[in-house]
């Protein structure tokens, strides 16, 4: 069984790494921006509420988030394990997680931190577009599919952008960040389990590298 958080600024490649990950260890991303997309396109009442939330760069509340994951943690596929991608994003998010997998008798193996320079972040995510089929991310300077306008993964030919990845949204992003999710960098490394490691090297280089810090665990 793999736990796995995946730490990082928005833009750092949490998304990217996670989708790679699923498919090395066979085990499952859980990111609660995906999360409440789903809900937002859905028109649901947790899809009302954050919408103006998420559209200005805020955090959506901590008991929404704690429910929606609790929720899905329960689920089968999450049997072998998991990655964490925008969760937690605050100090009361990491505790009520430990109670969580305290209840279900199942630790964190590590905490990756991916970092990346904020000049580098607001390029990276003013780019950025994913398959709106299996969600595999792209970017219109470096990553873009082989064939153009096809999805590299699954084939499809649909793509979308996020609302939220605008200039201005993406300032709210990060200042959120720094104030309300860097506060549980000591609060994992006190526990001993994250690692760091340079979200500025190319996509494989990063793999490798947590590939690195799961298998030597
Ligand atoms: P992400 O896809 O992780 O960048 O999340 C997109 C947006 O969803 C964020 O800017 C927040 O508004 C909201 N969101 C996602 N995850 C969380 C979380 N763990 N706590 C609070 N808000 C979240």
């Amino acid at each position: 069984m793999t736990n796995l958080i995946l730490l990082g600024p928005p833009g750092a490649g949490k998304g990217t790494q996670a989708k790679r990950l699923e498919q090395r260890y066979r085990i499952v991303q859980l990111s609660t921006g995906d999360m409440l997309r789903a809900h937002v396109r859905d028109g649901s009442e947790i899809g009302k509420q954050a919408k103006a939330m998420m559209d200005r760069g805020e955090l959506v509340h901590d008991n929404v988030i704690v429910a929606m994951i609790s929720d899905r943690i329960e689920q089968p596929d999450v049997e072998r394990g998991f990655i964490l991608d925008g969760f937690p994003r605050t100090v009361p998010q990491a505790q009520a997680l430990d109670g969580l997998l305290k209840w279900k008798r199942r630790e964190l193996d590590r905490v990756v931190l991916l970092t990346v320079k904020d000049d580098e972040l607001v390029e990276r995510i003013s780019g950025r577009y994913s398959c709106a089929n299996c969600g595999a991310s792209y970017h219109d300077a470096n990553m873009k599919p082989k064939v153009p306008g096809v999805c590299d993964f699954c084939g499809a030919k649909d793509f979308r952008r996020r609302a939220d990845d605008n200039a201005e949204t993406v300032r709210e992003r990060l200042k959120n960040y720094y104030g309300q999710t860097a506060p549980l960098l000591p609060y994992y490394r006190e526990k001993g389990i994250l690692r760091e490691i340079d979200g500025m090297a190319d996509a494989d280089t990063v793999t490798a590298q947590i590939i690195k810090v799961i298998d030597g665990k």
